[in-house]
């Protein structure tokens, strides 16, 4: 599996235009095609980039830290 840097020079992510970079393809992962702005991860399908939003991996959630209860915020300081 392999695309040409000529081809990935003119693609962009359909979604927000960002450049699109390969991702995955070696040691038997799936390649995708990782858009660097919204982080999308295209499919890549008979060496076909499939630059559909509807196909795409939508990215992972932020990491948030949902562990802490609401309403805990620190006190201002009392000057
Ligand atoms: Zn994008």
């Amino acid at each position: 599996m392999r695309i040409d840097d000529d081809l990935l020079a003119i693609l962009a992510c359909p979604a927000c235009r960002a450049p699109l970079r390969v991702s995955g393809g070696d040691g038997g992962a799936a390649p995708e095609l990782l858009c660097t702005g919204c982080l999308r991860a295209y499919p890549v399908r008979d060496d076909i980039p499939v630059l559909l939003v509807d196909q795409a991996r939508e990215p992972e959630p932020p990491v948030a830290r949902a562990d802490e209860p609401p309403g805990t915020e620190e006190p201002a300081d009392g000057g």
